[in-house]
């Protein structure tokens, strides 16, 4: 039986993993599930999986979880300690769906611990990503990616030589304001921007995805997970979200990733991983699908590609401050303090702010840095 545990148990990814294992219950072990304020479908999956700890990052939750769990005789423990803790135990395979970089010091557990990653939190490489690869070298542990355009992209490399990579071609849905005017942008709703026309995901992805800035983070991980060069990154807008992400060979060969708008074959192939195994989602049929489109995204109405291009460029800690300068932006938004727009705003104005300071640039990453810089853009945007 293969030991896993699942950060964000209670989310869209996290649920999605949990339907793969619940399928085939026999060949896992449930080690740890964490949630944060949804007790109810943590602890109801805690007990169907027998898993041996139950985690809540929110400490005022532990009551409720000891009693939705009580007289089960699993573990309960709360705070983001005790998540980042839980992440020590030893595990073969880890699906790190946490929301956000609380992500980040699970994700790092995991890895020093050797445990296999499948990495859905793309937050942890986008503010730390040259550390957690070192780190993960020299745990010798194995990071896979989940996102889906991600997940394309490694299946399309396996068994090719990444020198002989030339692109990365990541595609976008475009999200819910792929036809909207950038006044109707100027004036979007929280609820307008979290419906997305292809993907049920969590909400914070979702009005990322309307960003742009989902994409944004997209390309960064990219770097960090594949080592190509920014000028190798492309992105494309695809409203039929069939093709998740192509690469382009020296040979003029491109290869295109084609599935089902549905996380689960990503996290499918992450679990079974090196083997490919039967998962459960809808076979496309191509003749009722008809047609595959593609258009350009235009950087006027998505500053946060053009972002994510000069956070790449400045390379330092300017990752950690665009996702948290995002993290932040999208609280403000959600809680109808600022525009849709204001976000791309004010991360830019923080990168500026933190690059003008010289809080970016020079040496090495160090965790102690990357949560002061992300301490740091988080208090800059709520203060603009
Ligand atoms: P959800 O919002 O659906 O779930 C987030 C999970 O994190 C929940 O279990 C939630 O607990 C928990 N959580 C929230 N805040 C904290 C915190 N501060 N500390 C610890 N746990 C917390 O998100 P998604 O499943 O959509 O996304 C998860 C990650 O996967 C994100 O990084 C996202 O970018 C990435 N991803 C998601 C995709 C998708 O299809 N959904 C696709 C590709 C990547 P609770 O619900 O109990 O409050
Ligand atoms: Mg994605």
């Amino acid at each position: 039986m293969r030991k896993v545990s699942i950060f964000g148990a209670t989310g869209s990814i996290g649920q999605s993993t949990l339907d793969l294992i619940g399928r085939n219950p026999d060949a896992y072990a449930v080690e740890v599930l964490t949630g944060a304020q949804n007790i109810t479908q943590l602890a109801q999956d805690a007990r169907r999986f027998n898993a041996k700890l139950a985690v809540t990052s929110e400490a005022a939750m532990l009551p409720a979880l000891r009693d939705a769990l009580s007289g089960s005789g699993i573990e309960v423990a709360a705070g983001a300690g005790a998540i980042a803790e839980a992440a020590t135990r030893p595990t073969d395979w880890v699906m790190s769906a946490i929301v956000g970089v609380a992500g980040l010091m699970p994700g790092l557990h995991a890895i020093r611990q050797g445990a296999t990653l499948a990495l859905a939190n793309k937050e942890t490489l986008v503010a730390a990503g040259p550390l957690v690869m070192a780190e993960a070298a020299d745990a010798g542990a194995v990071i896979l990616p989940v996102d889906s355009e991600h997940s394309a992209v490694f299946q399309a490399l396996t068994g090719e030589d990444i020198d002989t990579v030339e692109r990365v071609v990541i595609t976008a849905s475009g999200g819910a304001f792929r036809d909207a005017t950038l006044e109707q942008m100027a004036a979007a709703t929280p609820e307008q921007a979290a419906t997305h026309p292809n993907w049920a995901m969590g909400q914070r992805i979702t009005v990322d995805s309307a960003s742009m800035f989902n994409k944004a983070l997209e390309m960064i991980e990219a770097r960090e997970f594949f080592g190509v060069a920014p000028e190798q990154i492309e992105v494309v807008i695809h409203p039929e979200s069939l093709i998740h992400a192509l690469v382009g060979f020296t040979d003029g060969a491109l290869m295109a990733h084609v599935g089902p708008p549905d996380m689960r074959h990503a996290i499918g192939y992450a679990l079974h991983w090196p083997a490919r195994q039967h998962v459960p989602v809808q076979r496309l049929d191509l003749v009722a699908m008809g047609q595959m489109t593609f258009r350009a995204a235009d950087a006027q109405r998505y500053p946060a590609l053009r972002l994510a291009r000069q956070v790449m460029a400045t390379g330092g800690y300017a990752g950690a401050v665009f996702n948290a300068a995002k993290e932040r932006a999208l609280d403000l938004f959600l809680a109808r303090n600022i525009g849709f727009l204001d976000m791309a705003t004010r991360v830019e104005a923080v990168l500026t702010q933190m690059d003008a300071a010289g809080s970016l640039r020079g040496g090495a990453i160090t965790l102690d840095g990357v949560l002061a810089a992300d301490a740091e853009a988080r208090a800059r945007v709520a203060a603009m």
